[in-house]
């Protein structure tokens, strides 16, 4: 919490000072109206003396008249005055608690951005997005509300215990000696009810995760026909927010009615001395006289006690909610992103494209900085002692089974994680020497899952190279074979995806991947599955594209389907993340290996693999 104050609170203190101010004037104003009526009712209406504390004698007026209109404007004034302070106060609580909470809210997002896709890998997204709304969220009502709220009660206690002991000492401890007791009321509410309000924080906690998760995986409740489960799942989890919520509330309820009872007994207990007084003098024959005007004040400054009193709970709730928000948000921003450039990481300028993999070796572990710190380097090496080399305008054919290490092997040139051992050069430099832009921009990638954002066919096609040119846009959307079913849309290049793209099947959206990379024109092309996800015909027409595209630059292509790198100039087989075969396609059929065997099933020579027909077959 101090870190929020020193970060984001500090830049804005103007406005937290401002809207302090406004505050206490505002509070401090509306005490103004019963004193002065409990001073008039005495000076003017009964012809004793009219003071006021805090106000010197010679500003009152001395003949009834005045004085009357003098308590009539300052009351006005007074309300007047709280009117303009609660809305000085409202403007500048909130341009505070927003502005630092708009703040908050940049800055994670960015701090998120920037770290590996190891914490992407291992987050859900409704946890991240949860940081990033509702945690912000909380930050802001503490600051805005409990902030306020809080320097309200303190005001309100202080200023009215300070009027009344000023007006009559006596008769004061007779209303405050109940303030102990709501002391000790409200502590022990806290105690109670803290347990109470962190259950119903989980609560609401585990129902927005099932509703998130139940939304994401509407495709496979509806086609499995588990509505009903579904629904059940989030009753249960709504039913139990509703019993915690219930015994948070029960017992809210029986506090704020309790306060109130107590603020009674300060009442009575206020009433029946001071009428006493009234009629009978000082009770016990202590204290001076007392004026009914004094009295009236007393009897109107009881009442106020209550209200800001009763706030406490609310208070500690919003303290407590925005306590645990901050570690959520501040740990977010606290984890450290191992991919980045290092500080004297050098610019690629106009690369040839020349890729070495040196010995390199790596695998997947947990998040960085997960909480016990692990680095798990036990776990199983995915990618192991792979060495390969493309030389620029080079084709790279890297194929095996489903599982085997491919992508992820890819994904290591590009830095989405880094190498364990051995290193991975362009062009000589190693690419963790190199800043992650100008890699990024070396190398274009296309891979499986093709996401659209949200926005028109050209602004996606533009993504990453923001301010092309129409023209250039288009220009790529034709290499990519993507302009024909562009202009059949009814909006063409200006034709809005919806989220996720839905509205496109799989192989057009691949186009506008690969147009975006041809925009891209990066040295060096990743082509992960590009094509899997096209009928035959498009496959055809995108494979020239792409034949075109890798022409004059070095490209490293996983297919599945092997006729896509039958024309490599190398073509390297992995199998559980080693290199087990490398030559060209020829050379890998010679070899009568595993890439012999993966096309001949291809080319539905099936038998091939299967017992003896197989040596049969090889003797012919
Ligand atoms: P391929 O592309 O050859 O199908 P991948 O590189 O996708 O293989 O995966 C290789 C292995 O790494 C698989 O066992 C897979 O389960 C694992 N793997 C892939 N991505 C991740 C990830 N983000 N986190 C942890 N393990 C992963």
């Amino acid at each position: 919490m101090r870190r929020l104050a020193r970060t984001y609170g500090t830049p804005r203190k103007e406005w937290f000072v401002v809207g302090l101010l406004g505050n206490l004037v505002a509070q401090f104003a509306s005490l103004a109206p019963p004193v002065v009526l409990g001073a008039a009712i005495d000076g003017v209406l009964r012809g004793g003396t009219f003071s006021l504390p805090l106000v010197p004698a010679g500003w009152i007026p001395t003949g009834t008249d005045g004085q009357f209109l003098f308590a009539v404007g300052v009351i006005g004034g007074a309300f007047v005055l709280t009117a303009l302070a609660t809305w000085v106060y409202g403007v500048a609580a909130n341009e505070f608690a927003h502005g630092v909470m708009h703040d908050v809210r940049v800055d994670c997002f960015e701090k998120m951005q920037a770290l590996d896709m190891a914490f992407f890998d291992d987050k859900q997204t409704g946890e991240v997005m949860s940081i990033l709304s509702s945690d912000t969220e909380n930050l802001e009502m503490f600051l805005d509300n409990a902030l306020t709220n809080s320097v309200r009660l303190g005001a309100m206690v202080l200023g009215i215990a300070g009027i009344l002991l000023y007006l009559n000492p006596v008769l004061a401890a007779v209303t405050l000696i109940i303030v102990p007791g709501m002391l000790v009321f409200t502590v022990w509410f806290m105690r109670v009810a803290e347990p109470r309000y962190a259950r119903r924080r989980a609560s609401v906690g585990n129902l927005n995760t099932r509703l998130e998760n139940a939304i994401s995986g509407v495709e496979l409740t509806k086609t499995t026909a588990s509505e009903p489960y579904e629904t059940g799942r989030v009753r249960d989890a709504s039913y139990r927010l509703f019993e915690d919520t219930m015994s948070m509330l029960r017992l809210a309820y029986f506090y704020r009615p309790g306060m109130e009872l107590l603020a009674g007994v300060a009442f009575v207990a206020t009433f029946g001395v001071g009428g006493y007084w009234l009629v009978y003098g000082p009770p016990l024959g202590v204290g001076r006289e007392l004026e009914i005007g004094t009295f009236v004040t007393f009897v109107f400054l009881t009442q106020r006690f209550v209200t800001p009193l009763a706030e406490v709970s609310n208070i500690v709730d919003q303290y407590e909610n925005a306590k645990a928000s901050s570690e959520r948000v501040f740990g977010l921003m606290d984890i450290p992103a191992r991919v980045r450039s290092s500080e004297d990481a050098v610019d690629l300028t106009d690369p040839e494209g020349r890729v070495v993999y040196d010995d390199v070796s790596f695998a997947y572990d947990g998040i960085p900085g997960r909480a016990d710190g692990a680095e798990g380097r036990g776990e199983e090496t995915v990618v192991r002692d792979v060495s390969t080399r493309a030389e620029p305008g080079e084709t790279v054919g890297v194929v095996g089974p489903t599982g085997a290490g491919k992508s992820t092997l890819l994904k290591l040139l590009l830095r989405l994680y880094d190498v364990d051992e051995g290193a991975i050069t362009l062009d000589g430099h190693d690419v963790r020497d190199v800043s992650i832009e100008s890699l990024r921009d070396a190398v274009g990638y296309v891979g499986q899952d093709t996401f659209l954002f949200d926005g028109t066919i050209a602004e996606n096609i533009e993504y990453g190279r923001f301010g092309a040119s129409d023209e250039a846009v288009r220009e790529a959307a034709r290499a990519a074979e993507a302009h024909e079913f562009i202009t059949q849309l009814p909006d063409g290049y200006e034709t809005r995806v919806g989220e996720r793209g839905v509205k496109l099947s799989g192989g057009q959206r691949q186009r506008i991947a690969i147009a975006r990379v041809v925009l891209q024109d990066p040295a060096v092309l990743v082509l992960d599955e590009a094509t899997s996800a096209v009928d035959t015909k498009t496959e055809y027409l995108i494979q020239k594209s792409l034949d075109a595209l890798s022409e004059d630059r070095t490209a490293f292509v996983i297919a599945h389907r092997l006729s896509t790198v039958k024309d490599a100039d190398g073509i390297v087989v992995l199998d559980d993340g080693e290199i087990v075969e490398r030559g060209t396609h020829e050379e890998l059929l010679d070899q009568d290996g595993l890439y012999a065997g993966l096309w001949a099933v291809q080319a539905g020579d099936a038998e091939r693999l299967s017992g003896e027909f197989g040596s049969q077959i090889a003797q012919d």
